[in-house]
């Protein structure tokens, strides 16, 4: 069979997609927490966390909580009971509701639309942005019009058109719920990812362009909304003498001790973004000539460069065949796929990562409805044939890849990895 042969020398130290880097400070806050004996869901680092966050989105107020996975889930259940009132005992507050999602995304996204009992509808992407797509967000209203809640994710840090899906939402009297778990301090029209939904959530997980190794804020201008995450989130106690409850509770606040290492990564966001912003351009240049695009960048957007990404120009793609859980490719000369470039990145003992599968594409979610440009593309379970051309995230997907992004990353060890991922198209 036909190998290419260059071989480069590995890493003794592994480089990684995307790793926490701590600078100091995070230390001397932990170290507050323990030393004033604030080792609880309570304290000063928490309180300064909610009060930078929220400053830092421009939002009024941020509510700290365990991750961001719980701040979606509490986004859904607050839209979910201002659009349908509170939803009886053993029910969600999304219970047979369509809602439209993110499609190319963390499935982290999605899956609490379902923990209250919503029925996920995917939405397909675009090119143009690699997020989802306004047109076909229109589309589905046409479908749907009786939608009230959208779910959108940007990806990668590189903003979409979150401007035009909130503009959409309003002409159809549907909320917007916005993860920007991976988006924290990219902005578009100078306005910071997290602040164009009803709702947002951002993510502190131990990959993201700052972490506390675990922990998320949900964020709103609405004090009422605040006030109601804050309660539910310490398990929903009323004010009362003894534990007294008149709604259903959550053990989802942040820890002061979490709180410590985000109020000590806070001040390196900025840095943190430029020395990502750096790693984009490197691939961007050292892959020049490369039948390859990375993740676009739209006008008036500022990412915050999170993952690197590419995707392989189409008549460059050797043949590629991807099961439900393993793949397969036959090299070819002068083409390439995605599995055989994150092979060769891991050869070198460094690690890269397939664009997110996206959702329709999941085993979970292989009933669930998915609308593109052209309308349905997945109904009833069934894919229409004469769409799968137009399945968008199905074909980013296919050809794309995200590239060691970590900020530690040296300019040598950057370009051993573009010198392997060149190898991949001789
Ligand atoms: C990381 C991520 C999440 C989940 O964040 P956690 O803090 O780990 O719960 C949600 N959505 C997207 C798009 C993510 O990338």
């Amino acid at each position: 069979m036909f190998a290419k042969k260059k071989v480069i020398k590995p890493f003794e130290k592994k480089v990684y997609l995307s790793s926490p880097t701590m600078h100091g400070d995070e230390l001397k806050y932990m170290k507050e927490a323990f030393e004033t004996n604030w080792m609880s869901t309570i304290g000063e680092n928490i309180n300064e966390v909610e009060s930078i966050a929220a400053a830092e989105a421009g939002v009024k107020y941020a509510v700290a909580l365990c991750n961001c996975t719980s701040a979606l889930h509490l986004c859904c259940k607050v839209a979910g009971e201002k659009l349908y009132g509170k939803p009886a005992i053993g029910h969600g507050a999304l219970e047979g509701k369509r809602v439209f999602c993110s499609d190319m995304t963390f499935d982290a996204t999605v899956n609490p639309v379902v923990y209250e009992g919503g029925i996920p509808v995917f939405i397909d992407t675009d090119y143009a942005s690699w997020n989802m797509d306004p047109i076909a967000l229109e589309k589905a209203f046409e479908l749907y019009p009786d939608v009230k809640l959208v779910v959108f994710a940007e990806l990668y840090g590189f903003p979409g058109r979150v401007d035009l899906i909130k503009k959409i939402c309003e002409e159809h009297g549907a909320l917007l719920i916005e993860d920007a778990a991976e988006a924290m301090g990219a902005t578009l029209n100078g306005k910071k990812c997290g602040s164009f939904g009803d709702f947002g959530a951002i993510s502190y997980n131990g990959n993201k362009i700052i972490t506390g190794s675990s922990g998320g804020c949900l964020l709103t201008d609405d004090i009422e909304v605040a006030n109601a995450i804050r309660k539910w989130s310490t398990q929903a106690r009323e004010n009362a003498p003894w534990y007294q409850h008149k709604e259903l509770g959550y053990n989802y606040r942040m820890s002061n001790v979490i709180a410590g290492v985000i109020r000590g990564q806070y001040p390196f966001l900025e840095q943190h973004i430029t020395q990502k912003k750096a790693i984009y351009e490197r691939y961007k240049e050292g892959l020049k000539g490369l039948p390859i695009q990375m993740n676009p960048i739209i006008d008036n957007t500022k990412p915050n460069y999170w993952l690197s990404a590419l995707v392989v120009e189409k008549e460059y793609m050797c043949k590629q065949v991807r099961g439900d859980l393993k793949v397969s490719y036959v090299p070819e000369k002068g083409k390439t796929c995605p599995t055989e470039i994150l092979d060769a990145i891991s050869s070198i003992n460094a690690e890269g990562r397939p664009i997110w599968k996206p959702m329709h594409m999941q085993p979970i979610y292989k009933e669930s409805e998915f609308v593109g440009r052209e309308g349905f593309v997945k109904h009833n379970g069934i894919t229409d044939a004469t769409k799968k051309m137009v399945d968008i995230g199905a074909d980013i997907f296919n050809r794309g890849c995200c590239l060691p992004s970590d900020n530690k990353m040296t300019i040598e060890e950057q370009d051993r990895i573009i010198e392997a991922i060149r190898g991949c198209f001789e």
